[in-house]
C-alpha cells in the first residue's frame, strides 16, 4: 500500500527518550552485555520494588524482569496452568490470553463486555466453577481503551478472594490513562501478579523488557516462573535492564497529554457515525462495524487506504474493529474523513 493510514500498529508513534537510549549505549559499551541473574539485574529488581513498595504498602516484592509483557505472560501461563483449568478472560481481550492458554490445554472462559466494555462483577462470579485458576484484568485495555476503576476492582477482588483464586493483572498501558488516575487491583488484592512492562510507556517494544512482581502472598509464583525462565528466556537483554533503570526516572507526561489529545481527535470525529465507546486509556477504540461484520469492514476500510484490525482476532464475536491511534495527527484527521465516509 502506498503510504496508508495506518491504524493496526500497537505501539507508540514517538521516539523513546534520548535519556534512555544513552543509558543502553552506555550499558554496551561498558560491558554489560552478558547474562544478568536470572530475575534481572539487583539495580533493576530494587528500583521496580522500590516502586511497589510506595505504590501498594507491599513489604517485600518479590520482582521477575521479563522478555517484555509477553514474557511475563507466558512464563505466568506455564507456572500456573494445568490441562482442564479455566482462565476466566473479559471478551473483548488481548490476543495472546487465549491462544497460549488454549496450547496449554487449559480453557479461557470468556465474559461478555459488549456494548460498553465495562467490568461486571456479577457475570465473573457467574463464571467461575472449581476449575477456574486465574482471572485475567487488563486495564487500560487492548483493544477497547477500557479503564476500570477503584470500585469494579474492588468487586472483583472480593470474588476473587471469596473463591481464593489467583489474578493476574496486564497493566502494560499504566500511564496511558486519560481521565482518572489510574487504579491498580494489586494494591486491592494480595494475590495478584502485576505485570508490567516498559515497551509502551518509553517507546523502546523491540528491547523486549518488562516484569513480573507479586507482593508476599504468591512469592511461590514468581519463584516458579523464574525457574521457568531459566530454561526458556535466560534472562531479559541485559543492557536494556540498565536502560530500564534509567528509564524509570525519565518523564514521559507530554506523550501521554498528546495522546489524550489524539484519543479525542477520534472519538470526537467518529461518534457521530459509528457506534464508539470513548475510550479511557491506552491507545486504541474499539468501534461497532457498519453493517455490523468487523471482518467485512476492515477489508473495506484497508481497499480504502485504512489499515485497521478486524475486532474478531481479540473477540469471539465479529462485530467491531480495532483503531490504534498512535500515529501522527494529520494521519488520524485522514483517517477519520476516509471512515466517515465508509459509515
Ligand atoms: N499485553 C497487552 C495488553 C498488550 O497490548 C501487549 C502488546 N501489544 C502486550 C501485553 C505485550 O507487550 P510486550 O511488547 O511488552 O511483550
Amino acid at each position: 500500500m502506498k503510504d496508508p493510514v495506518d491504524f493496526s500498529i500497537g505501539q507508540p508513534d514517538f521516539d523513546a527518550p534520548e535519556a534512555v537510549k544513552k543509558a543502553a549505549i552506555k550499558a554496551i559499551k561498558e560491558g554489560h552485555n552478558r547474562y544478568s541473574q536470572t530475575a534481572g539485574t539487583e539495580e533493576l529488581l530494587c528500583k521496580i520494588a522500590g516502586g511497589l513498595k510506595a505504590e501498594f504498602g507491599w513489604d517485600s516484592p518479590k520482582v521477575l524482569a521479563t522478555s517484555g509483557v509477553s514474557g511475563g505472560l507466558l512464563l505466568a501461563f506455564l507456572a500456573l496452568i494445568n490441562p482442564g483449568d479455566e482462565v476466566i478472560v473479559p471478551d473483548p481481550y488481548f490476543v495472546i490470553y487465549k491462544h497460549v492458554v488454549n496450547m496449554l490445554g487449559g480453557k479461557c472462559v470468556f465474559v461478555d463486555c459488549y456494548p460498553g466494555f465495562g467490568l461486571d462483577a456479577g457475570r465473573i462470579a457467574e463464571a467461575i466453577t472449581d476449575r477456574t485458576k486465574l482471572i485475567i484484568i487488563n486495564s487500560p485495555c487492548n483493544p477497547t481503551g477500557a479503564v476500570y476503576d477503584r470500585e469494579t476492582l474492588k468487586d472483583i477482588a472480593d470474588i476473587a478472594s471469596k473463591n481464593n483464586i489467583v489474578i493476574l493483572s496486564d497493566e502494560i498501558y499504566n500511564i496511558f490513562c486519560y481521565d482518572s488516575p489510574f487504579a491498580s487491583i494489586a494494591g486491592i488484592y494480595e494475590k495478584t501478579i502485576l505485570l508490567r512492562g516498559f515497551g509502551k510507556n518509553y517507546a523502546i517494544t523491540g528491547w523486549r523488557l518488562g516484569y513480573a512482581a507479586v507482593g508476599g502472598a504468591l512469592a511461590e509464583v514468581i519463584e516458579q516462573m523464574t525457574k521457568i525462565q531459566q530454561y526458556t528466556f535466560v534472562c531479559a537483554p541485559t543492557p536494556f535492564q540498565k536502560a530500564a533503570a534509567a528509564a524509570m526516572e525519565c518523564d514521559v507526561t507530554k506523550h501521554v497529554i498528546a495522546y489524550r489529545k489524539k484519543r479525542d481527535l477520534i472519538y470526537d470525529g467518529l461518534k457521530d457515525k459509528f457506534e464508539i465507546v470513548k475510550p479511557g486509556g491506552a491507545f486504541y477504540a474499539f468501534v461497532k462495524a457498519p453493517g455490523g461484520r468487523g471482518s467485512e469492514f476492515a477489508e473495506k476500510a484497508i481497499a480504502n487506504n485504512v489499515l485497521v484490525i478486524p475486532g474478531n482476532v481479540f473477540s469471539e464475536k465479529d462485530t467491531h474493529f480495532r483503531i490504534s491511534y498512535a500515529t501522527s495527527d494529520e494521519k488520524i484527521k485522514k483517517g477519520i474523513e476516509i471512515l466517515r465516509g465508509l459509515a
